[in-house]
């Protein structure tokens, strides 16, 4: 067995010792003679696991008990749709637009309301986080929307947006438990899990009770309804259960790490390696705003085209994977998550250099 370092921006690295205990339990799950995929969601062996899966989730986040959690599907994107449907009660919410998914999210709103748009970083390729602590905002909108950290373009909201006392609304989804949060500043929180957390399939959302209500967009179907997942405890219909199942174990092995402080620490260290390395290089370049820089995505170029794919090519040899930039926006992206270790970073700078060495 090889396993190569994986930078993929999703879906992406998970912790191997969660993969091999799932190796270990797939055909006899702790005596039950079966894999949790083969399993009734309404057992009592999977009510444990998801039970579980939800404890550790609050323990790590800190969740207050004023906040739902659901274990949805969809992927982040039904969410864009989902927010709206069940949060625009004046029919107008406000969006901040830093990048792909701020402006799909935005975009997908406008089925429902009126969406304004009230900053973005459109005029930059998205390589900032503009500044949002003085924003005109209209009083009478139901929420503020950002996309926290920009998978894409590598940029994170360092500092949350002055709602002016408005709701905020997250999508966290490539920043999911890669540091601590103070949930309470949040109306929603949400993400896709298949970025940091586990197998694509599963959005968790953690939501403000009082703002899951009956008081929906006349014609929003029941599956799309928070009520129905709250009320059900995520169980309405038959859930992602086996990837729910591997979300907890990597809760459990965040909690192992010693929780969402030292996962930070870990994420700093390990991203600081790469953008010094980017901040000395002569060849590559980071392409974001230094103060805006995501601790989970690195992009960087060399500004040539051609020594960009010989780059990725010749990383992919070495076995380092994924590493070409998204399709909007070329260059190269490192993802690093969670689950890539230091090693993974600290050898694939050893290989810049070398690379940047043979083709100075
Ligand atoms: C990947 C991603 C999405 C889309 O996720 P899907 O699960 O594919 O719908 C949305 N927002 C962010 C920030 C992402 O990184």
């Amino acid at each position: 067995m090889s396993r190569v370092y994986n930078f993929s921006a999703g879906p992406a690295v998970l912790p191997e010792e969660v993969l091999k205990e799932a190796a270990e339990e797939m055909l006899d799950y702790k005596g039950s003679g079966m894999s949790v995929m083969e399993m009734s969601h309404r057992s009592k062996t999977y009510d444990n696991i998801i039970k579980e899966a939800e404890a550790d989730l609050r323990d790590l986040l800190n969740i207050p008990d004023n906040y739902k959690v659901l274990f949805l599907q969809g992927g982040a994107s039904q969410q864009f749709a989902m927010i709206p449907m069940n949060l625009m009660k004046n029919k107008k919410a406000g969006y901040i637009v830093t990048g792909q998914w701020a402006k799909k999210a935005y975009q997908e709103a406008k089925i429902y309301g009126e969406a304004i748009e009230l900053a973005s970083s459109a005029d930059e390729t998205f390589s900032y986080i503009p500044d949002c602590s003085d924003l005109d905002i209209p009083d009478d909108v139901d929420y503020v929307y950002i996309c926290e950290n920009n998978t894409i373009y590598g940029t994170k909201f360092k500092e949350l947006p002055n709602t002016k006392g408005h709701l905020l609304v997250s999508d966290v989804s490539s920043c999911f438990l890669s540091e601590p949060m103070d949930v309470e500043k949040y109306g929603v929180i949400y993400g896709g899990v298949q970025k940091n957390i586990g197998p694509a399939g599963v959005v968790i959302a953690i939501i403000r009770e009082d703002l899951i209500t009956e008081d929906v967009l006349p014609g929003t179907p029941t599956m799309l309804k928070y009520k129905i997942h709250a009320d059900n405890e995520s169980l309405y219909n038959t859930p992602p259960a086996y990837g729910i199942y591997i979300c907890g174990k990597v809760f459990k092995w965040i909690k192992k790490q010693g929780g969402l402080a030292a996962m930070k620490e870990y994420n700093e260290k390990k991203a600081a390696i790469l953008y010094d390395f980017l901040d000395e290089s002569k060849l590559f370049k980071g392409t974001v705003r230094k103060e805006d820089r995501s601790l989970m995505n690195v992009p960087f170029i060399t500004g040539s085209d051609e020594l960009d794919a010989k780059f990725i090519k010749e990383a992919k040899e070495a076995g380092f994977e994924n590493l070409k930039g998204h399709r909007s926006v070329g260059g190269m992206r490192a993802s690093i998550y969670n689950a890539m270790p230091i090693e993974g970073v600290e050898k694939l700078v050893a290989f810049m250099k070398e690379f940047e060495a043979n083709n100075a």
